[in-house]
């Protein structure tokens, strides 16, 4: 399995868009990997995961292949997560066309999401793309795998603002499987049930790192959680030494640019996200 990171952001970015913070000016002025933009991943170039605002740079500077991708699973309906203007809009005739001009899309572009995300995805869709065909939205229930592009894809519950309809995701496929985890805290106990009684076992682990004080463990992640969530996957037996962990979903209040992490992850057993990272496992 692959996972290539288009963004490692929260919200604002880094740095936010208006921000003068250190942490901003600094990333500014080293740049490279010290710039995010709003959280995106794919798995095997195929499956995607999140529709943000930064979508269109990800395409021009990241290398997404949008065209070619049928099927993208929303974490939840906070906007830098699912910016649902350029999901219902830019796959119309007129505005995009499937190989010559002229040629309309006819194939959907599935999004798989909570109730609160797929109302948020029709409640824009006031051109009917859900009604010409092409985009097909499916209402995820936690806890109950679905099929997607060959992959069983499982949501659990998010420790995050409930009113965005938040989940994780378990994704697996020949013989491998992966958690990709937020926007959440420390995960809610019926997650843990679930773990503890179907006992997925993971090669691959993203959590949510938006802070790094032990105070951050409601609604995001730091450092300290973290870790906490991942020994707490070992003793579990969900995860072992060959498991590989990885921080991403950073802001400013985290008090790290990417260099300054890097190391301070690396000490705590951790991989550091950035933009552009591809990992395989
Ligand atoms: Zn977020
Ligand atoms: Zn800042
Ligand atoms: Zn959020």
């Amino acid at each position: 399995m692959h996972l290539k990171y288009f963004g490692t952001a929260a919200a604002e970015g880094i740095p936010g868009l208006f921000c003068t913070c250190r942490v901003c000016e600094e990333s500014r002025r080293a740049g490279g990997k010290n710039l995010r933009t709003r959280s995106q991943a794919l798995v095997d170039g195929k499956l995607l995961i999140d529709f943000p605002p930064d979508i269109y740079a990800h395409c021009l500077y990241g290398g997404l292949d949008l065209p070619s991708i049928t099927a993208c699973i929303v974490t939840h309906a906070h906007e830098d997560h699912l910016y649902p203007d350029d999901l219902v809009f830019y796959r119309q005739s007129g505005y995009a066309y499937d190989g010559q001009a002229g040629a309309p899309h006819t194939k959907p572009l599935h999004i798989y999401g909570s109730n609160e995300v797929i109302a948020l995805v029709r409640a824009r869709d006031k051109e009917g793309s859900e009604a010409q065909g092409i985009l097909a939205p499916h209402i995820i229930t936690p806890y109950t795998p679905f099929e997607v592009e060959g992959y069983t894809v499982t949501a659990l519950e998010a420790n995050h603002n409930p009113a965005t309809g938040p989940v994780i995701y378990c994704i697996a496929r020949d013989e491998k499987t992966m958690l990709y985890a937020h926007d959440t805290g420390v995960f809610p106990t019926a997650a843990w049930d679930y773990l503890a009684q179907t006992k997925p076992r993971f090669d691959f682990v993203s959590l949510d790192c938006t802070g790094m004080t032990k105070a951050w463990r409601d609604g995001h992640m730091g450092l300290p959680a973290n870790i906490e969530v991942r020994d707490r996957l070992i003793v579990m037996g969900c995860a072992d030494a060959q498991t590989q962990f990885c921080v991403h979903h950073f802001s400013h209040n985290g008090g790290l640019t990417h260099d300054e992490l890097l190391p301070v992850a690396a000490a705590a057993g951790f991989l550091t996200a950035y933009d552009g990272l591809e990992l395989s496992f």
